[in-house]
């Protein structure tokens, strides 16, 4: 039945619906390493936006297994991949970011049945949720076992949308949002000095 106060309550649910989208994207960094989910949170060239932080330094992290639906254990080759990405994000700031593997960290990895939207296969999610400006935890998901390269190019992109950054429409740039080429081997220095000066 159709009223005036149908359409009200209609209005004010798409208000509160966009209110709480909004919010949602605010605080949480969230998208697919092959699709263009997200806003460009910063453009190339211009200074990194704000980036909160984790607290503690070395920020733990934790595979984390079969608890959800969907999800299935790690290959051990997918590990050794995310070990990778957190030790060349360690080599990169010269130790000013650290990491260490511990039961219930802060990080928690964890793998997936393959993840596909339109004609896209997602290969990686990268979330965090941020209080007050800092990083209280942060979720890795790999959804594909496909990833070419030894270089772990989509490991460390998610990994840095964790860390707070969003894509850089910069073909170049690690936080491209689609994985064009295997084995990109170098993060931005523009994102390397942002992570020294924040935690340095
Ligand atoms: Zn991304």
């Amino acid at each position: 039945m159709h009223n005036r106060y149908s359409h009200r309550a209609i209005a004010f649910l798409t208000v509160a619906i966009i209110l709480m989208s909004v919010w949602f994207f605010w605080d949480t960094y969230t998208t697919g390493r092959a699709i263009d989910a997200e806003r460009s949170l910063s453009g190339t060239g211009q200074a990194i936006f704000a980036i909160p932080r984790f607290r503690e330094v070395p920020v733990t992290y934790s595979f984390v297994e079969n608890t959800q639906e969907n999800e299935r254990e790690c290959f051990s080759y997918e590990r050794d991949r995310v070990r990778l990405a957190f030790e060349v994000l360690e080599n990169e700031t010269d130790g000013a970011v650290r990491f260490s593997e511990s039961e219930n960290g802060r990080i928690e990895v964890r793998c997936y049945v393959l993840k596909s939207e339109g004609y896209h296969l997602v290969s990686g999610e990268g979330s965090s949720t941020v209080i007050g400006g800092e990083i209280v935890g942060g979720t890795l998901r790999l959804y594909t076992t496909r990833n070419c390269g030894v270089w772990p190019d989509v490991e460390i992109h998610e990994l840095l949308h964790i860390f707070g950054f969003g894509h850089i429409d910069d073909r170049t740039s690690i936080m491209y949002p689609e994985q064009l080429k295997c084995d990109l081997g170098s993060v931005d220095g523009e994102i390397v000095q942002e992570l020294k000066e924040v935690y340095g």
